[in-house]
């Protein structure tokens, strides 16, 4: 225990989870749990602080699952999930009062919406004379910790992720607690009683579209220890060649586990180090290119934080004078359905809606064709992938957006334009992918091609003219 944490009196600590849902390597469960006070562990619904706008229905659908077994978690440890719904302020200061808490701790959360509402809160139970104390928890690099020679934030990645590795290594993770101490108080209490989740209504029902989630997924801490653990044996050595390939599933699968908080990165940085130890030449290569790729994780959480308007605003102006045409919401619908007839596309567009899931070559293609084929704003795009997506996260999303888009930081440059056909040949040459989630593909029943690709790669080089212009 340090001697900052230390709090006057024996009153619980609430442990605020949020992006977080996980028991090891938890640091602000961990720093509550050395106190020796009971704990009080809560989750709330705030539908002002869940990114950059309510949460979508896949995110939903994982939430469920994921504090479900977030409560198993604790329930077997000894404690206890409180669940509330509301604005996190008032809650938390209900809570405090009822429980007669001595502090709240958290681990931090990096939108501007989120650190707007963790502040006011820090400093009001600081006033109350609460102790209120914040942790790194989701990212190896604070945001702010990184900075150039003159003391900016970074716009390159290489640069970036150069600063980040050449300090000192990120800790090693906490262990997973040996018990959860509950707070026994006054069982009349109201502290005590729970939402119920199922009242929640994060889950679909009428319709239940989740089967292919559950059928792709099991959200909760154990399962991304047991991904993180098969990636490592099965896959870390072929991952730089194999990566771009959707049908090798030769990537790790880890995003939503790691954007919900089920595993942390220190659990990831620090296992892959380990399993690195017995590779050489390529295949250390390919841990080295894993790490970089979580790496592009903690370029996005900076450059959000640096840019809080992400999702919204073309981080580089020059794009606001793009001149798109006026939305064709059936060629909308096409691209959002897979429906295009370009096979690749179609592949990665009917994967995202049955799983809540899409490759990372085939979102970089889905999302070219959209842009740059369709003339469609990025941020119709963002949209979509932010309602069926179960990794969608503030940070990711319109990050990969914009870098497609040629709008973002690092960006890949606008007239890279993609050809799904090329793309197609080269990244799923047997069609193992197209086939599996197109099966009508190669039959009458396939839909024509919506648009010429050599015409629309034309027209979007020509509309890039007036970008150009501005720059
Ligand atoms: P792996 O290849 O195993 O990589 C390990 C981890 O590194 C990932 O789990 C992820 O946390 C991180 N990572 C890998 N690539 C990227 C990247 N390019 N940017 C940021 N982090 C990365 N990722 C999200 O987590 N949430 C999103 O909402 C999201 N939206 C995207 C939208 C577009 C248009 C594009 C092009 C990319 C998006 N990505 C997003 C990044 C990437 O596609 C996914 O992180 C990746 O497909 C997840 O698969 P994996 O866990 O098997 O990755």
């Amino acid at each position: 225990m340090t001697s900052e944490h230390r709090t006057d009196h024996a009153g619980p600590v609430i442990v605020w989870f949020r992006d977080d849902l996980r028991v090891a390597d938890h640091p602000a469960l961990h720093a509550a749990i050395e106190l020796g006070q009971p704990i009080v562990a809560l989750y709330l619904l705030d539908q002002q602080s869940t990114g950059i706008r309510p949460l979508g229905g896949a995110a939903r659908w994982w939430l469920h699952q994921s504090l479900r077994s977030l409560g198993d978690s604790i329930a077997a440890l000894g404690g206890r999930l409180v669940l509330r719904r509301g604005a996190a302020g008032p809650i938390i200061a209900r809570l405090v009062h009822e429980t007669d808490a001595s502090a709240v701790f958290w681990n931090r959360r990096y939108g501007l919406a989120e650190r707007t509402i963790d502040t006011a809160i820090k400093s009001d139970l600081r006033e109350r004379g609460v102790d209120a104390h914040s942790f790194a928890g989701s990212l190896l690099f604070e945001p702010w910790t990184i900075q150039t020679g003159q003391g900016g934030s970074y716009s390159v990645f290489t640069p970036f992720w150069r600063a980040c590795t050449a300090g000192a290594p990120p800790r090693a993770p906490y262990p997973t607690p040996a018990a959860i101490p509950g707070w026994a108080g006054d069982p009349t209490t109201a502290a005590l009683v729970s939402d119920d989740l199922d009242d929640w209504g994060l889950q679909p029902s009428s319709p239940d579209w989740a089967g292919g989630l559950r059928a792709s997924w099991t959200p909760g801490e154990a399962s991304a220890q047991a991904l993180l653990h098969i990636f490592l044996a099965e896959s870390l050595p072929r991952y730089a060649t194999e990566r771009d390939e959707p049908a090798q599933n030769a990537t790790s699968r880890l995003s939503p586990h790691l954007r919900w908080g089920e595993i942390s990165p220190y659990q990831v940085w620090a296992a892959t180090q380990t399993a690195q130890r017995g590779l050489r030449g390529s295949e250390l290569a390919s841990a080295t290119r894993f790490l970089a790729e979580v790496g592009w994780r903690e370029f996005a959480y900076h450059v959000l934080f640096h840019a809080p308007d992400l999702a919204t605003e073309n981080l580089r102006p020059a794009f606001d004078a793009f001149p798109w045409p006026p939305l064709d919401q059936d060629a909308l619908a096409a691209w959002q359905q897979g429906r295009t007839g370009f096979a690749l596309v179609d592949a990665g567009m009917r994967e995202l809606w049955r799983t809540g899931s899409m490759h990372n070559r085939v979102r970089m293609v889905t999302a070219s064709f959209l842009i740059k084929n369709m003339l469609v704003d990025w941020r119709e795009g963002e949209r979509w992938f932010w309602d069926t997506l179960v990794d969608a996260d503030a940070a990711s999303n319109p990050f990969g957006w914009q870098w497609v888009a040629g709008s973002g930081a690092d960006a890949a440059p606008y007239f890279r334009i993609f050809n799904p056909e090329l793309q197609a040949a080269k990244f799923d040459p047997h069609q193992q992918y197209i086939r599996e989630n197109v099966p009508e593909y190669g039959t009458d029943a396939y839909p024509a091609p919506l648009v010429d690709l050599g015409e629309t790669r034309r027209a979007a080089l020509a509309a890039y003219e007036r970008v150009k212009g501005q720059s």
